[in-house]
């Protein structure tokens, strides 16, 4: 018999380089705690948290992956790309990540003009206070929305201003799936839809996006997430049998006061999973 642990995976995380509100050192100190044993930060469009992590792994029994989560339109609708277990110092990579950077100010921009068209000034410099990383994103402007007492929590950030067509919601043009795919491929990693239950796919949606998504060689699919009910994990692990991919979990931890779940409380994957580990296993 196989006596060898089962090692706890949490492949999807953020830090304060995008919209987390843990440092690097700090939230594999927490990741720790919370008994992970694999850890992939994947912060928005940036992969600057992850050196300072490996650093602080090497005081814990936990493994750093690399990962990154990728801004996607895709048949106008944003998806979620996370990239793991990548070569860091990929160029087209990194090239098109700074690109999308770019582009997040420009939408920050447009976000803070229609703020003020609806009576928030001062949003630009407002979110850019809670930033401090290389990118500006949606968590910025409700930490600010709710800091100058706008709105009442975060939720009520994105229902009344931010959220999909909402009184500041910009639609933008983000990567296409093709590029973001052909990116971490490029630099050897692995690719995962990030919290599939979240865009409001219907079935047929789900049928293209997966076909689209295969036929470009995308592999995995977060069945387990911190931001699914157990319906969601239930109907998404369907899919992943269905359509043959392999199944990725991760928190999706952004701090103690922004989280959808505390780390280490996933559940397992369900039943009859081929799990994205696998694709790297020794
Ligand atoms: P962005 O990447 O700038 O479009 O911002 C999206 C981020 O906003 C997500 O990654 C979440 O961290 C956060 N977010 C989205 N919807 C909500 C919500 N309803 N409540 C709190 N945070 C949210
Ligand atoms: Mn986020
Ligand atoms: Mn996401
Ligand atoms: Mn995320």
């Amino acid at each position: 018999m196989d006596s060898k642990p089962v090692k706890r995976y949490d492949l999807h995380s953020h830090t304060t380089a995008s919209d987390g509100q843990l440092s690097p050192t700090e939230l594999v100190q927490y990741a720790a705690s919370c008994g992970v044993n694999v850890l992939a930060i994947t912060d928005h469009d940036v992969t600057d948290g992850i050196a300072e992590a490996v650093v602080e792994a090497k005081n814990h029994d936990l493994e750093i992956l690399t990962g990154v989560e990728i801004s996607v339109t895709w048949n106008n609708v944003l998806l979620h790309i996370v990239g793991l277990n990548f070569d860091l110092d990929n160029v087209s990579l990194q090239q098109g990540l700074a690109n999308i950077r770019d582009q997040r100010d420009d939408r920050a921009q447009a976000i803070a003009d229609l703020l003020h068209k609806a009576g928030v000034p001062g949003a630009m410099e407002g979110a850019a206070k809670f930033s401090s990383g290389q990118i500006i994103s949606r968590t910025h402007f409700a930490q600010f929305l709710l800091e100058e007492g706008y709105v009442k929590g975060m939720q009520d950030a994105f229902d009344k201003y931010l959220g999909t067509r909402k009184k500041a919601y910009v639609d933008w043009q983000w990567a296409s799936l093709e590029e973001a795919l052909s990116w971490i491929h490029d630099a050897g990693g692995q690719v995962v839809i990030a919290h599939p239950a979240r865009y409001g796919l219907k079935a047929r949606q789900f049928r293209t996006l997966i076909d689209d998504y295969k036929q470009l060689g995308g592999k995995g699919f977060e069945v387990v997430s911190g931001c699914h009910d157990n319906n969601a994990t239930h109907n998404m692990a369907d899919y992943a049998r269905r359509y043959d991919l392999y199944a990725s979990m991760g928190s999706d931890y952004h701090g103690p006061s922004q989280s959808w779940r505390s780390m280490g409380k996933l559940q397992p994957l369900p039943k009859g999973l081929k799990p994205i580990w696998d694709l790297w296993a020794d």
